[in-house]
């Protein structure tokens, strides 16, 4: 139905990098409404990822056009769209630095809604400068999304993030407090087979060779935040896309079933065991993340939390960033992905989102990046023979912080790139 069609405005997003003088070059394939972990729910087919052609892997979803074409070198940088993954899932899979900015720090004005709560517009780009350059521009309060955070919101938050950030010594990184939370862990990242868990290693002994510190914390919840996204996710897209005729416009498989399960959810009979209970999980994961972090969540801090008489926050207790893989594993193959059927395991999409849905929950930062450098993972296709196919795919990392220390959040990976 949309084919033909052209927007009579533009994204706020859109106009900021335009009037900061970027040159927009085309839209990218996404999944349907955004629903869809590997780009396979779209008309126009599944993107293949680019890092090998030949092997035909998924570039992740929803974003994964995005990220396709940052790490094929067609773009700069791409924006995209995060509400459970849809950044940092493609950004980990292509090999390239994806970013999740707070909830309400950019403007959504424009872009078509999946699920009001969760989704936030953020970058991706070949390095983390590139992310920061493209953040700036977009990064103010608009008044045309009700959900935009004013100004002094956005100030407080910044002051808290800079008294942490001059905490640490910025050429070795001493000072910097980093968490990471044992229950991102799980049992797929223990096959022997798996990279993750070592290249994970490297990167912690990296970043405590050059200073930080590295404890683990605990993040109790997070076993039932996958499960608290889909009800939540499914349940606001039941109501914002009820704006389209789905008579007129149709829906795919799996907007449809999510609609579905959406409505089901708030339903007079299943609204209390699944909206409500899920609503009550998504407030023990803000919970456990405000519980560990040394910088207070600006949204929720009571006056417990206000500046001194000169305007500076308070030291605290706590670490400043969390570090965990950005997914359970490399590109999946797309030759069982394309297949779009109801015979299709599904739950195994849904499953690819279990690391990155908990900062969604909470309105986190979070950033991706990749564990080895695009030309480490060159030399290593290129000398692929002995390794294990496995090892030589791209996987991220990701670096998430507290409500508003996006900086921080950018600032912390220095050492790593
Ligand atoms: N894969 C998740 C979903 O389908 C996340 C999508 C997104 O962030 N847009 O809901």
């Amino acid at each position: 139905m949309l084919r033909d069609f052209t927007s009579p405005f533009d994204a706020t997003v859109v106009r900021l990098v335009s009037n900061a003088g970027a040159e927009i070059i085309g839209k990218t394939n996404c999944d349907e409404f955004g629903m869809g972990s590997l780009n396979i729910h779209s008309i126009h087919g599944p993107v293949v990822n680019p890092f090998q052609v030949e092997s035909q892997r998924a570039a992740g979803g929803s974003s994964g056009g995005s990220a396709a074409a940052v790490a094929a070198g067609l773009c700069t940088a791409a924006l995209g769209t995060d509400t459970g993954g849809s950044i940092r899932l493609p950004a980990s899979y292509c090999g390239v630095v994806g970013f999740k900015p707070s909830y309400g720090l950019v403007s959504r004005y424009g872009v078509v809604s999946y699920a009001d709560s969760l989704d936030t517009v953020g970058v991706l780009a070949q390095d983390v400068s590139q992310v920061v350059q493209v953040f700036e521009q977009i990064n103010k309060y608009d008044y045309n999304d009700p959900t935009s955070i004013d100004e002094r919101t956005r100030n407080r938050a910044q002051i808290f993030a800079k008294e942490r950030y001059n905490l640490w010594n910025h050429e070795d990184l001493k000072g910097l407090r980093i968490g990471v939370p044992q229950e991102y862990f799980p049992s797929e990242l223990s096959s022997s087979s798996n990279p993750i868990l070592s290249s994970t290693r490297h990167v912690l002994s990296l970043l405590q060779s050059l200073g930080a510190t590295i404890c683990s914390v605990s993040l109790p919840s997070t076993k039932y935040a996958l499960s608290a996204y889909y009800v939540i996710a499914s349940a606001e897209a039941s109501s914002c896309l009820s704006r389209y005729d789905g008579v007129q416009y149709g829906f795919g498989r799996e907007v449809r079933k999510r609609i579905l399960l959406g409505t089901y959810a708030l339903s007079a009979d299943a609204f209390d065991n699944y909206f409500l209970q899920a609503q009550r999980v998504r407030q023990l994961v803000r919970d456990d993340f405000d519980r560990v972090f040394s910088m207070p969540n600006v949204l929720y801090a009571d006056s417990s939390f206000s500046l001194n008489e000169n305007g500076e926050a308070a030291a605290s207790t706590g670490i400043d960033v969390l570090i965990h893989p950005s997914a359970i594993r490399t590109a999946p193959p797309l030759e069982d992905a394309r297949n779009d059927s109801s015979e299709r395991d599904t739950l195994q999409d849904y499953v690819q989102d279990v690391l990155t849905v908990p900062a969604s929950l909470a309105g986190l930062p979070a950033l991706s990046i990749p564990m080895r450098t695009t030309t480490d993972l060159a030399d290593s296709a290129s000398s692929a023979s002995n390794k294990p196919e496995e090892e030589n795919w791209p996987i991220g990392i990701s670096v998430v912080g507290q409500w508003g220390s996006d900086d921080l959040v950018m600032k912390a990976t220095s050492g790593l790139y």
